[in-house]
């Protein structure tokens, strides 16, 4: 099936700021100072810890529920329809749409993509239940967009229709066409962690080194 895409709009990005961003760094979750390799060409001065993150339990609860609230003031307040489903990558992206389902204002569904060597696919177990649905993508950090791009491209391939993208994070000035033309991101907070292509990063300019040599610098808890 064609992918019916949306014409590049002016996509709206939402944020819900609050306290988390002093939990999370209190148990280092993301770190910042460094000089790190992130992968996909692009340098940064952060670092998040996503996998421990994602297994914590309390973070989990503390970062959704502000999202999940507001896409349910966004509902109530008719700035957007209904939503039907959540929908991420797994393995990320999964745990984080899971997460917010539970705090839906209506019954509502999760369904995960996997990495497949024709990109991000459903299972064709789900190739029929996307059909018609109100679909929000969820994932965990937004650097190229390419994640949220190719769930969404996969939800509309499926006959569903994209209403919306959540993240936790958001690196870089992804612009719409990046996103996949969503018509909103909604990200923890409003300014982006300072990230930079690798041939335009200060860091490199200055002769910082990096924080190690692959950008992977695990507090010893976590090894
Ligand atoms: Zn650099």
């Amino acid at each position: 099936m064609s992918i019916s895409n949306p014409a590049p709009s002016a996509t709206k990005y939402l944020s819900v700021d609050g306290n988390v961003a002093n939990l999370i760094r209190e148990r280092g979750y993301v770190i910042s100072g460094g000089h790190f390799d992130i992968g996909g060409g692009f340098h940064s001065e952060s670092w998040v810890y996503k996998d421990p993150m994602l297994a914590d339990p309390q973070v989990l609860k503390e970062l959704c529920r502000p999202m999940a609230f507001k896409l349910r003031s966004m509902e109530f307040e008719h700035e957007m329809e209904r939503i039907d489903a959540f929908a991420g990558r797994a393995n990320g992206g999964l745990v984080i749409a899971s997460q917010l389902s539970v705090h839906a204002r209506t019954r509502t569904e999760c369904y995960f993509a996997e990495e497949t060597h024709l990109g991000l696919k459903f299972r064709p177990s789900f190739s029929e239940a996307l059909k018609g649905k109100r679909v929000v993508v969820a994932g965990v950090v937004i650097t190229t967009g390419r994640t949220i791009r190719e769930v969404a491209d996969e939800v509309r391939r499926q006959g569903g229709e994209v209403v919306g993208a959540v993240a936790w994070f958001r690196r870089t000035l992804t612009g719409p066409g990046d996103l996949g033309n969503v018509p909103f991101v909604l990200t923890l907070n409003r300014d982006c962690l300072q990230t930079w292509a690798e041939q335009t990063c200060p860091l490199c300019e200055q002769g910082t080194p990096l924080s190690n040599e692959h950008g992977i610098h695990l507090p010893d808890r976590f090894c």
